[in-house]
């Protein structure tokens, strides 16, 4: 039997084509997706630049969403006809922080999509583990378009910046999917949420997803004056940098002294030029993110199902024209996820 499938086989073209439909292994579940959720790192491992390339042919797609098709031999929790979201991560589950519970850290850390096949595709298999069941509240669209950008900006601002109610955010880089993510979570954990965009016509967007100031950094590349100003020259607690390049040094020049800069995504560039005096003066904590833990799925999910956090959806498109959906994700007027809708 065979699927239809955005498979890239030669660098810089993603392809709709007909390829195999993958059979479900032993600890497996087969998924039919409705919808995969797209991401800069997509068009990454499509141009050959991810640092950890895959052998081609490779079908993109991190984040996907749909039913259980079939369920492998061993697996007991989950049944056919099941609405499910899958997590992208794919761990050994038997390494030191596997057994601790900080699986984002373990030394076969994988993702769908970019080691191993993805969600752009009609269907999919995963271990059981990364079939997590759905919110009935929530569509296949909007599942897709949650689980990477909520747990990433939850594992940023909760897990590694240690954010606490009253303090103050930025948000650099908020127009992104885990950008847009970040100033709704931050905003519900009871910080003061100042993000920064290059477009006016975010401006709006961001104070409706809770943003209570805004700074274009277009007008403003040096935003740090401008956050200083809206914080009685004191700067923020915490930077939430999903940019990258310039951002960073004018990320630290917005915090006050012992403040938390968390980054992850680069962007306006994967080097940065930093001012060492800047850092060590204000004995500032530059943190990394890359992936979330499992477990924090299961704090994020119910704020999805009830409604407390809403995904920001820039746009859907059908998976034949995946190609037209990749210009859009990267489109300087993208706000929110894309997402591919597989019928
Ligand atoms: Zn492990």
């Amino acid at each position: 039997m065979t699927m239809k499938a955005g498979i890239v086989r030669r660098f810089g073209v993603v392809e709709i084509d007909d390829v195999p439909r993958p059979a479900v292994g032993e600890g497996e579940v087969l998924v039919r997706l409705r919808a995969a959720g797209l991401n800069r790192a997509d068009v990454i491992v499509r141009d050959g630049r991810f640092p950890e390339q895959p052998p081609l042919p490779i079908i993109l797609g991190v984040e996907g969403a749909g039913e259980i098709a079939e369920v492998g031999s061993g697996v007991r929790n989950l049944e056919v006809g099941q609405r499910v979201v899958l997590l992208p991560t794919l761990v050994c589950g038997s390494c030191e922080a596997c057994q601790s519970g900080v699986d984002s850290r373990c030394r076969a850390l994988r993702f769908l999509g970019e080691h191993t096949d993805g969600t752009y595709a009609e269907y999919l298999n995963v271990p059981a583990r990364n079939a997590i069941p759905a919110p009935d509240s929530l569509s296949h669209t909007e599942l897709a378009a949650s689980i990477l950008p909520y747990t990433t900006a939850w594992h940023m601002l909760v897990t590694r910046a240690r954010l606490r109610r009253g303090e103050t955010v930025l948000v650099v880089g908020a127009g992104s999917g885990v950008g847009s993510a970040a100033v709704q979570l931050a905003n519900v954990l009871g910080a003061r949420v100042i993000a920064t965009t290059g477009t006016d016509g975010k401006r709006a967007k961001l104070v409706e997803l809770g943003a209570h100031e805004v700074v274009n950094y277009r007008r403003e590349p040096e935003f740090s004056g401008a956050v200083r100003a809206l914080t009685d020259g004191l700067g923020v607690d915490v930077v939430h940098n999903s940019a990258g390049g310039t951002t960073i040094q004018e990320s630290i020049h917005a915090l006050r002294r012992g403040g938390r800069l968390i980054g992850m995504g680069s962007h306006s560039g994967a080097r940065a030029e930093i001012d060492l005096y800047s850092l060590y003066r204000n004995e500032i904590e530059f943190l990394g993110a890359h992936a979330a833990d499992s477990r924090e799925l299961g704090d994020l999910l119910p704020l999805l199902a009830d409604g407390t956090l809403r995904p920001v959806i820039d746009s859907t498109f059908a998976l034949d024209d995946v190609a037209a959906a990749q210009v859009r994700l990267v489109s300087p007027d993208r706000f929110g996820k894309v997402v591919l809708s597989i019928d």
